[in-house]
């Protein structure tokens, strides 16, 4: 992201950089193009013109999303409560196993869906998300970074329908997949209403993943309160480590007094204790 910062964003007018074009350079930073320049080349594909990313696409042509979006990746609370969240389902393979893990252990989580995944087994996991929240992400693990707002808003738009109609629940989540948030990505979940859930703490550590004992103690170790947990019901064999080592890492979040709750419950209990939890003495 920062390299958007140091070069003059794609239109800029010529001259020295005053404090205001700069300031403008950076909210396009922080909209996170990284494309080569006005010509839309993104990770060497030349992108048609309506494919490069509109908040990206010049100076003049950016503008604020329409509502104000909150980006978390924790949240402040002093309660022992944690978020786990599970990405990229739902497939058949592992699901199915986190969902009975959850239903042994009568704890939430928060499943955020691939769209086009959840519409071909929805059987998977229809009349079994009671106590869970679904969130978006996105119809095919699409990069939103790198789509135009037509194409991130269709992706999104698409998903948020299958997870209404599945769930009977509207989604208020968007995890952006790789949680890359460049282009309109914040955008498109202002259009939606959405808040963008990243996380905190990410369960089948790739350096740890051989010694699963180890990666979950890491976990219950490094868990404080208002942690979001990230772990994934899909995906490879560290992965599959983290889900079959889930009832042990539940116990031990247990064992140190954490509480689970779903995402969206986190922040309201976070509201309600009025945030932020005292810093830890040095
Ligand atoms: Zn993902």
């Amino acid at each position: 992201m920062g390299r958007t910062a140091d070069a003059p964003p794609p239109g800029a007018a010529a001259g020295p950089p005053g404090r205001r074009s700069l300031l403008r350079g950076l909210a396009l930073g922080a909209g996170g193009a990284v494309l080569g320049g006005a010509g839309g080349i993104a990770g060497g594909r030349l992108m048609a013109e309506d494919e490069v990313p509109a908040s990206a696409a010049s100076v003049d042509s950016w503008e604020p999303p329409e509502r104000q979006v909150d980006i978390v990746w924790s949240v402040d609370t002093a309660a022992r409560l944690v978020a786990l969240t599970f990405d990229d389902g739902p497939l058949p393979k592992w699901t199915p196993m986190a969902l009975d893990v959850l239903d042994e252990a009568r704890i939430p989580a928060t499943f955020f869906m691939v769209g086009s995944r959840l519409a071909a087994h929805a059987g998977l996991v229809r009349g079994r998300l009671g106590r869970h929240e679904v969130g978006n992400h996105t119809w095919r693990h699409d990069d939103l970074s790198r789509l135009s707002r037509a194409a991130g808003y269709r992706t999104v738009h698409r998903t948020h329908a299958a997870i209404a109609a599945v769930t009977g629940r509207e989604p208020v989540l968007l995890r952006p997949p790789w949680g890359r948030m460049g282009g309109t990505t914040v955008h498109v979940a202002a259009q939606h209403g959405y808040d963008i859930a990243l996380w905190s703490l990410l369960v089948q550590d790739r350096a740890l993943h051989r010694d699963p004992q180890r990666m979950i103690d890491d976990v219950v170790q490094r868990a404080r309160p208002g942690t979001v947990l990230l772990a994934h019901d899909v995906g490879q064999a560290s992965r599959l480590e983290a889900v079959r080592r889930l009832p042990a890492m539940i116990a031990g979040l247990r064992g140190r007094g954490f509480s689970f709750v779903t995402l969206s419950e986190l922040r309201r209990a976070a509201a309600r204790s009025g945030g932020r939890a005292a810093p830890a003495a040095p």
